[in-house]
């Protein structure tokens, strides 16, 4: 794995807001402890998602933007980014690799952090064809895309970008994770940006205790003991 000493920037691609609050915020938030620089990459604006039926989509897409501005404030992440595509419709494509390349280039992180792309058959929800798609073209985006010169040699014709190798990328999500960091002390901020989704969670009855259990489930898988949190990651490793 990339020794921690060398990951100074990260890059988080998700399909929706609220995904890298359940996947990685407690993550995120050790990661910002060490002085890393985090940005958020986001495909779709949510705008399918919410139990507040009186919105009209565009309503529900500005109110999800916001949430998640504040979700990522709560774990210290101030560069959050939006792509704009619909909630709901993500396929993998050319111009969604091309969408993330850019941003790639543009931000030059070490470390992606993104969806698992293979469809997880002991639990559907993480495997939302919106997350697999993102997920998919995220990873075509990290090899070849952003490295090779030659690919949507537009990006650096007309904005400048310079071709960026990312070193590592952690998979969330998939049913073969082989990485798990204890967010113990973390945990408060991860449930603080879930709960920043206020659309999304402010209905569901008992939802700290849901988030508290599922986490902490995986500490166990990991080991780390009692009253321990974690996250759990596939490591695949791309320099
Ligand atoms: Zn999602």
């Amino acid at each position: 794995m990339l020794p921690e000493a060398e990951i100074n920037r990260v890059l988080v691609v998700t399909a929706h807001p609220d995904d890298v609050d359940f996947g990685a915020a407690g993550s995120v938030a050790l990661f910002v402890d060490k002085g890393v620089e985090v940005t958020y990459l986001l495909a779709t604006d949510g705008d399918a998602g919410g139990n507040e039926r009186t919105l009209d989509n565009s309503g529900m897409a500005e109110l999800r933007r916001t949430e998640q501005r504040a979700a990522a404030k709560a774990v210290g992440v101030t560069d959050v980014r939006f792509l704009g595509y619909k909630d709901g419709l993500v396929v993998p494509s050319i111009e969604l690799r091309r969408d993330i390349a850019r941003v790639i280039r543009q931000v030059r992180p070490d470390l992606v952090i993104t969806h698992h792309p293979d469809r997880n058959y002991r639990n559907v929800a993480p495997s939302h064809p919106d997350h697999r798609a993102v997920g998919g073209s995220a990873l075509d985006a990290v090899y070849p895309d952003a490295r090779n010169p030659y690919a949507f040699p537009e990006l650096l014709r007309d904005e400048g970008l310079e071709a960026w190798t990312v070193r590592e990328v952690w998979l969330t999500g998939g049913s073969t994770p082989d990485h798990w960091v204890d967010i113990t002390e973390a945990m408060d901020r991860k449930l603080a940006a879930l709960q920043s989704h206020v659309s999304q969670v402010a209905h569901v009855e008992g939802f700290a205790d849901f988030v508290r259990t599922r986490f902490a489930a995986w500490a166990e898988q990991a080991g780390f003991g009692a009253d321990h949190y974690a996250e759990a990651f596939q490591v695949v490793p791309t320099g």
